[in-house]
């Protein structure tokens, strides 16, 4: 980062100084600096109004991100995919947690009209339609409505869903053509 510099230089003679020196220097201007803060305050306040310190960190910034650029998104991609799993994992738990709530919400664990138990090929189905009308229209997905919404309104999942399972329900849809599938 050597090319750009501000532009206040030190007194020549400064260099010259010897390490006890420099920091006898460095404590008085500490000092003096704590005497009058508010002077200083005001004055800091100006200077980094002042176009002189906008354009030097405005370079000073395009020379920090031309140099660290590539190690920012190397950071940044391992800090993703160390956290994309445990989301991952997070959201399976919470649906299948769900997904149980609503089996217990209604009390069928078996597909109503064959008997099916295998709950990876249970769906839950609207009785009278419409369902895929009402998730597009009033939710953002089937998820939200089937697994927040109908979990919170339990009556109304009652009146409304039944549990089939994936062939019942696509010969249900079949039949009556209907869109409803999960
Ligand atoms: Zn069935």
């Amino acid at each position: 980062m050597g090319e750009i510099k501000s532009s206040y230089k030190r007194p020549s003679k400064y260099s010259q100084f010897s390490e006890e020196k420099k920091i006898a220097s460095r404590l008085c201007n500490k000092k003096w600096r704590e005497k009058h803060r508010t002077h200083v305050q005001n004055y800091m306040r100006k200077y980094k109004q002042s176009e002189k310190w906008l354009t030097y960190r405005k370079q000073y910034n395009k020379l920090w991100w031309q140099e660290n650029s590539e190690k920012d998104k190397i950071r940044h991609r391992k800090w993703y995919e160390g956290i994309k799993c445990s989301w991952n994992a997070e959201r399976r738990i919470t649906f299948r947690k769900s997904r149980e709530m609503l089996f217990h919400v209604l009390g069928q664990h078996t597909c109503v009209k064959c008997g099916f138990y295998d709950k990876r090929a249970l769906q839950f189905d609207h009785i009278n339609g419409g369902g895929t009308k009402e998730h597009k229209t009033t939710f953002l997905n089937r998820r939200i409505m089937f697994y927040v919404y109908y979990v919170l309104h339990p009556e109304l999942a009652q009146r409304t869903l039944q549990v089939l399972c994936a062939n019942c329900n696509m010969i249900k849809r079949m039949e009556k053509r209907e869109d409803t599938i999960i």
